[in-house]
């Protein structure tokens, strides 16, 4: 991994190497300790000049003023700040550790602040948030997130590139036999190999289509999933030129292999990363593309199901009829269903599990979806 590492920007203290004890039981008390040393980075991830984490007084970056504002000692262990008017005792949330910044900071509720905390650390939430209080718990927002510069872009780029590069042909193959897809989809999906890993690279995207993340697959031994740190979340779609983005019937799924399935199938899709992450580039690229039907497909459990439901309501309120489909009980997921021979025209014909009508919802009722960091900085 490190090889791909160093394009990319990387926080002060070096992450431990292996995620394998917070990936598969993520807890509060989880996410506080894979947190634990990358305060500096996450709070400038949510919006704080790094250099005003000194201890010493500044300018609030959500209040403004000169030096009202500060951060307690040890943040980069605890990443617990304070304003004497706007974050202070009193105020809701209250200052403390570093989630209760990340939701003063962002707006945000205490779960939407440990998945955005996740997300930006690369723990996967997909299979965990079935064990844990994220599942049950409705998120108030989706998580804004710090616009993506033209570097940062760039540098994805070369990691994804590189990577594409270097899996030959033969082990594209041999990953789509492993996934039971084709490998014209991974091909599409840009695909490739960390060389010091193994692992498989998945690039992540915004609505145009610009390289902003590459997520993790360990295909040969695991299983296991991650971002590469630094990583934006973003979907898995195989970039075409304007005139060519199918048109019709938009599927939108959960996960990058899930995505693969689907271009296998012949399917117009899309995919995120997890079932709670990325609603805003969802709806970017329904906005830019506008299918004449959108329906979700969701994993066959609760929280792949509650993650589409929130997105279906989020495309609804533009507009949009949204349907939510899910595989038969028998098969975790789309990739699963396809493994034992769904194809497009009985994917198509499926009953669908809810149908939502559309609403036009005035724009300024949109709370939350839509906000940008500095948007949520001013509120
Ligand atoms: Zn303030």
């Amino acid at each position: 991994m490190t090889k791909l590492i160093q394009h990319c920007v990387v926080p002060v203290n070096a992450f431990p190497v292996s995620w394998s004890s917070v990936m598969s039981l993520l807890s509060a008390d989880d996410v506080r300790v894979a947190a634990t040393g990358h305060w500096a980075f996450l709070l400038s991830r949510a919006g704080i000049p790094i250099e005003h984490l000194d201890g010493r007084g500044h300018p609030c970056p959500r209040c403004g003023g000169h030096d009202r504002f500060a951060a307690f000692d040890q943040l980069p262990i605890r990443g617990g700040v304070h304003c004497r008017r706007c974050f202070t005792r009193g105020t809701d949330p209250r200052p403390g550790d570093g989630i209760s910044t990340v939701r003063w900071m962002l707006g945000c509720g205490f779960v939407d602040a440990l998945r955005w905390i996740a997300d930006q650390l690369g723990i996967d939430t997909t299979l965990s948030t079935k064990h844990s209080s994220l599942a049950s718990a409705s998120p108030t927002i989706a998580a804004p997130r710090p616009s993506i510069s033209n570097d940062e872009v760039g540098r994805w780029t070369a990691v994804a590139k590189t990577a594409y590069r270097d899996m030959p042909g033969s082990m594209r193959d041999q990953l789509a036999a492993s996934l039971g897809v084709t490998t014209q989809s991974l091909d599409h999906l840009r695909v490739g190999l960390d060389q010091s890993t193994g692992a498989s690279t998945w690039p992540m995207r915004d609505a145009d289509g610009n390289v902003i993340g590459v997520r993790m697959r360990d295909w040969r031994r695991t299983g296991q999933k991650w971002s590469l740190i630094g990583s934006h979340s973003g979907l898995f779609f195989h970039r075409v030129r304007p005139n060519d983005v199918p048109r019709g019937r938009l599927f939108i799924v959960e996960g990058a292999s899930d995505t693969a399935a689907a271009l296998s199938m012949g399917l117009w899709a899309i995919g995120r990363a997890s079932c709670s992450s990325s609603s805003r580039f969802v709806l970017d690229y329904v906005r830019r593309h506008t299918p004449e039907k959108i329906t979700l497909i969701a994993d066959n459990d609760e929280a792949g199901i509650g993650g589409a439901r929130r997105l279906a309501t989020q495309i609804q309120h533009r507009g949009h009829r949204v349907e939510i489909l899910i595989p038969p009980s028998e098969y975790s997921d789309l990739r699963q269903w396809h493994w034992h021979g769904a194809d497009r025209d009985l994917v198509i014909g499926h009953r669908v599990l809810e149908s939502l009508p559309a609403i036009m919802m005035p724009q300024q009722l949109l709370l939350g979806f839509d906000v940008s960091l500095s948007d949520a900085m001013t509120r």
